[in-house]
């Protein structure tokens, strides 16, 4: 199921866009089938869940982290992380900075944007992101990269649309910003059941859980 699934997907979508599985409540044997499936990206939300994957996958592919990452566990991410997709404040980045630096490595970031202005949710505003771009950029074991959202969650693919056009927004203003340090290449946003509406609103990137691997259970739901 798990197979067909990617085929269908690869085959839906242009192959400029990359796909992160979100892993989240997965299995070992899922996650294996999803790889020889042609999934080259994992992303996690939890580090402890993260450390497992990374165990059983090594750096055969990628592994993103996608949710809420805590500053006591910069240290830890550095290690197993290829790219943290949630960084929101200057002392977030920080941390991770500082791990590594101690790691001997730079690490690629998305800046997470809070598209809906949710009051609660993680993000930075879009009134605050050129300033929170420029502090970070200037830490030398980051690499901005480009942006992530997840946009206000309702039922409906079409309700995300505002809240991805103006995420694609920020992401034009912020490369024709020209700031040094920064890169505008990856625009994560989309999930299951709104990934055709965030392409085309600009996404390269999507984070699909649901209709890869199915319905997550109700016990094993975390997020
Ligand atoms: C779980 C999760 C996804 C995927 O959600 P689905 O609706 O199952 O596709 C994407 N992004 C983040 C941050 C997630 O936590």
């Amino acid at each position: 199921m798990i197979r067909d699934n990617i085929a269908r997907i690869l085959s839906e979508i242009p192959s400029s866009v990359v796909v992160v599985a979100a892993a989240k409540t997965r299995t070992p044997a899922e996650i294996d089938e999803a790889i020889e499936a042609g999934i080259s990206e994992i992303g996690e939300n939890y580090v402890q869940e993260a450390e497992r994957a990374y165990g059983q996958i090594g750096s055969k592919v990628k592994l993103h982290m996608i949710g809420h990452l805590q500053t006591n566990k910069a240290k830890k991410a550095a290690k197993i992380f290829d790219m943290i997709q949630t960084v929101d404040t200057v002392r977030l980045a920080s941390a991770i900075n500082q791990a590594c630096q101690e790691a001997g490595k730079t690490m690629p970031i998305l800046i997470e944007v809070n598209s809906g202005e949710e009051t609660q949710k993680a993000g930075v505003m879009p009134g605050d992101l050129l300033k929170l771009i420029t502090e970070v950029a200037a830490l030398p074991n980051i690499r901005i990269s480009g942006l992530m959202t997840m946009g206000p969650l309702s039922g409906k693919p079409e309700d995300s649309r505002p809240f991805f056009r103006i995420t694609r927004g920020l992401y034009e203003e912020v490369r024709r910003s020209g700031l040094a340090n920064v890169g505008m290449r990856f625009l994560s946003m989309g999930m299951s059941d709104s990934y055709r509406v965030a392409i085309d609103e600009g996404a390269n990137m999507i984070r699909l859980g649901t209709c890869i691997f199915g319905e997550r259970s109700r016990s094993g739901e975390k997020a």
